[in-house]
């Protein structure tokens, strides 16, 4: 399993995440990134996880996230 850490408080609601890994966010009523699960949080980083198959997806929304709130571990 991957680790994905997101700092939602700086999400800038681009929606760029959702639509290249709708199955781990979606866009909530006040537009900004939410985790479809945090199993935990660090600091201000929520914390879930990732399957191997969804890697390159969930490394795209890593490397094109436009303020760099999101990092795939593992
Ligand atoms: S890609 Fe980054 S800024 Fe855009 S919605 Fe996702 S977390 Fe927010």
């Amino acid at each position: 399993m991957l680790a994905i850490k997101h700092k939602r408080e700086d999400c800038i609601g681009c929606a760029f995440c959702a639509e290249v890994a709708p199955n781990y966010w979606k866009m909530d009523e006040e537009g900004l990134a939410q985790l479809h699960q945090i199993l935990d949080t660090a600091g201000s980083f929520e914390i879930g996880q990732g399957f191997e198959e969804d890697r390159e997806a969930l490394k795209e929304a890593e490397f094109h996230c436009p303020v760099s709130i999101i990092k795939i571990e593992g």
